[in-house]
Order: C-alpha cells, then sequence, then structure tokens
C-alpha cells in the first residue's frame, strides 16, 4: 500500500528554512522595501516631475540595461504592455499565429491576442519548467511549411511569425537549440523574461537572445516599481521604434503635437521609476537572499517522501524568483490537501497557473499535444519565496 505524504513533515521543512521570529502568515512573495526608495520617490515629489518625462526613468532605463548587458531598456506601464509591444515590433499582425508555451502567466497570451493574433500552444519540458525546444522542433516539422520564406501552419493556413519563451519562476528555457530551430523555421525569438531578472543562460542574461524581450515590475516580481515593465532589444533602431510606439506615436516637437501613427500610452512614470532605481540598487542583495533560501528549501526537503526541490537547470543561473516544490506522480493527488494544510499554517502557497488551453478564451487555439504542461500542473506548488524570509 501506498504510504501518505508526511504534510506535517513538509510544513515543519518550510518552516524551518524561513528565519525565525518571521510574523506568520507568510506571504507568498512581497516587495523588499529596504533601501532608497523613500528618498528618492521623496526626491520626485519635491521636483514636481512624476509623470512620463524626468531623470529616474532615464536612469532606471540605463540602470537595467547595465545589469542584463542588453544595450536598449524602454521603460513601460508594465510587463504585459511590454509584451504587446515586443510582439508588434517582431512584425505580429491580425491573423497571425505566435507559438507560446501552455504554461504560463496569462499576460504571455493576452499579448498575442492584443496584436489580432493567435496564440499557439507548445508543451513545456520538466528540466526548466519552460518551453521544450525539441518538442517543438518535431511538432514544426509536422505542421509548418516554409513558402517565400515565411512559416505557414499548413492546418490552419496561417502565417506562424513568432515564439515566445517564458522563463518560468526564473529558470531560464533551453535557449541554444530553441535560437536554432527559430531560425530554421523563420521565426521571430521574443523572451517573456518577466520572471527572471536576474538569471543567466550559460553565463548570458536572459533577454540577449531573443530580438526583443520583456521585463516586468509588477509587486510580486523581484524588483518592483509598483507596476512597471521593460522592453529589451540589442538593436537600436527597434528601441527607438519602441518608445516612440509607447509615447503615443508623438513626433518629438517643441510645441506642436504631431502623430505619424497609433500609438500607446505605455510609458512609466518618473514617480515608477524612482521605486525601481531604489529597487535595482538592491537587486544583487535580492539574488543572494533567494538563493541563500532555495538552498535552505533544498536541504530541508531532502529525504522526505514524496516530494522534490525544484533545482536550477545545468545550464542556468536561477533569480529563484518563485520557489517550486514538485510532488512525486503517485502523490499528485495530495496536492490540494498540502495547500490547504500550508495556508491552515499560515504559509502562503499556490499550485501552478490553470493551463492556457484550458481557459475559455483560448481553448479553441492550436495547439500541439500538452502531457509534460498537463502533469507538472497537476503536482507543482509555488513556496513563499520573498527576499527577506
Ligand atoms: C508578471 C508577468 C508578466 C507581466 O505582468 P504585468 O503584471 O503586466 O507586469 C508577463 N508574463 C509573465 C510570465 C509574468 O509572470
Amino acid at each position: 500500500m501506498k504510504k501518505d505524504l508526511e504534510i506535517p513533515a513538509i510544513i515543519n521543512a518550510i518552516k524551518r528554512s524561513l528565519s525565525p521570529g518571521l510574523k506568520y502568515p507568510v506571504g507568498l512573495h512581497e516587495p523588499n522595501i529596504s533601501g532608497n526608495e523613500w528618498n528618492y520617490v521623496k526626491d520626485c515629489l519635491d521636483s514636481t516631475w512624476v509623470s512620463s518625462v524626468g531623470k529616474y526613468v532615464d536612469k532606471f532605463e540605463e540602470m537595467i540595461a547595465a545589469f542584463t548587458g542588453v544595450k536598449c531598456a524602454v521603460a513601460v506601464v508594465n510587463g504585459t504592455a511590454a509584451l504587446h509591444i515586443c510582439l508588434r515590433l517582431a512584425g505580429v499582425e491580425p491573423g497571425d499565429e505566435v507559438l507560446v508555451p501552455a504554461l504560463t502567466f496569462v499576460a504571455t497570451a493576452n499579448a498575442v491576442s492584443y496584436c489580432g493574433a493567435v496564440p499557439h500552444f507548445v508543451d513545456i519540458e520538466e528540466y526548466t519548467l519552460g518551453l521544450d525546444p525539441r518538442k517543438l522542433e518535431d511538432h514544426l516539422q509536422q505542421v509548418a511549411v516554409i513558402r517565400d520564406g515565411c512559416c505557414i501552419n499548413r492546418y490552419t493556413g496561417r502565417k506562424m511569425k513568432a515564439v515566445v519563451a517564458m522563463h518560468a519562476f526564473g529558470h531560464p528555457v533551453d535557449l541554444d537549440p530553441l535560437v536554432e530551430t527559430c531560425r530554421r523555421f523563420h521565426l521571430e525569438l521574443i523572451e517573456d523574461a518577466a520572471e527572471s531578472l536576474g538569471s543567466f543562460y550559460k553565463e548570458r542574461h536572459t533577454g540577449n537572445w531573443g530580438v526583443l524581450s520583456a521585463l516586468s515590475f509588477n509587486g510580486n516580481k523581484i524588483v518592483t516599481t509598483g507596476g512597471g515593465g521593460a522592453i529589451l532589444t540589442n538593436n537600436p533602431e527597434l528601441a527607438k521604434k519602441a518608445k516612440h510606439l509607447t509615447t503615443t506615436a508623438k513626433v518629438f516637437h517643441r510645441w506642436a503635437y504631431y502623430h505619424d501613427q497609433v500609438g500607446y500610452n505605455y510609458r512609466l512614470p518618473n514617480i515608477n521609476a524612482a521605486l525601481g532605481c531604489a529597487q535595482m540598487e538592491q537587486l544583487p542583495k535580492f539574488l543572494e537572499q533567494k538563493r541563500a533560501l532555495a538552498e535552505r528549501y533544498r536541504q530541508s526537503f531532502s529525504g522526505i517522501r514524496g516530494i522534490k526541490f525544484f533545482n536550477e537547470p545545468a545550464f542556468a543561473r536561477s533569480n529563484y524568483w518563485l520557489n517550486v516544490l514538485l510532488l512525486e506522480d503517485d502523490y499528485a493527488d495530495r496536492r490540494d490537501a498540502l495547500l490547504e494544510a500550508t495556508h491552515e499554517a499560515g504559509i502562503a502557497t499556490r499550485p501552478a497557473w490553470e493551463a492556457m488551453h484550458r481557459l475559455p478564451m483560448f481553448k479553441d487555439c492550436p495547439r500541439m499535444d500538452l502531457s509534460t504542461v498537463e502533469n507538472i500542473t497537476s503536482r507543482l506548488i509555488n513556496l513563499p519565496s520573498s527576499s527577506f524570509l
């Protein structure tokens, strides 16, 4: 007979991993405001430059570019807006298809819809929890034909324009084979790096592989501006277009109001950027603290039956944005009991996102076999991961 999951032992292991003297309940991921946040925001208020022009926006963009090693960063109102602009500038048009992982936050698929395009769902691999480049390659061999340099879905007749790789919970996707597949099938690569600020694939920061990449600075991310995001690109021409498109496509002039296309009001306000500058100063400290917490979880969970702490892939250095516990297949039916018991103990946990193809607005979208997504979502739990824990 199967032995039951040792839920009390798991809860004890979580508590042992967290700092003693911590106040319960413990949240899943909370902002850490312990640097120059008050100073910079006050300075911003004193200057009255609180809106979308000001020195903190420029400074914040410089800090992001310097940290990630990406040439250009354009700050925007949130990560979803960043993704929307990435897709637009990668050439995604109404009626196109964009390949996205079925396991992601809904923003990835929503941004595709904002372009009038259709998400086409791809399976993940257990080793990274992100898009599986080998399964994508096999799938494209089946469904794609190249006509006049365009990748066409032979079943829907639609153009497939791009792939969005999402670095789930901060763990980088296997980018090298993915870049190869995108090249072979004439697909633009975009990285949804919303969760992976501070995560590196083979010594290079995530966000450097896509033609364009998106970051998020929402309240639950490793660095927050309250709400915010950024578009990353190594192509200065695309960065210029991103800035233009997110600034209502207004042509610069001292007094004239002239717009040369339908643009968006997506620029990040200076007051949010002030918060962001103070947060970026602390990013190396946050990363260290989060790695140490992941290490404590790893040690506390070792030897407990039925569970596995998720480790970064060998080719990556992850920011461990949200720590992941995987139940073994035999214990997937105990997931909800574990979620209940941890909440009862004042420990915020949560299951993986509902897979995209199970949401009503995406249920009829094209997709490949999604067995790994189905399997992983049934047995994944996120653990408290704030940097100060
Ligand atoms: C947070 C997040 C986003 C963007 O979210 P915003 O709240 O719009 O900043 C996009 N994709 C993923 C995977 C995310 O986790």
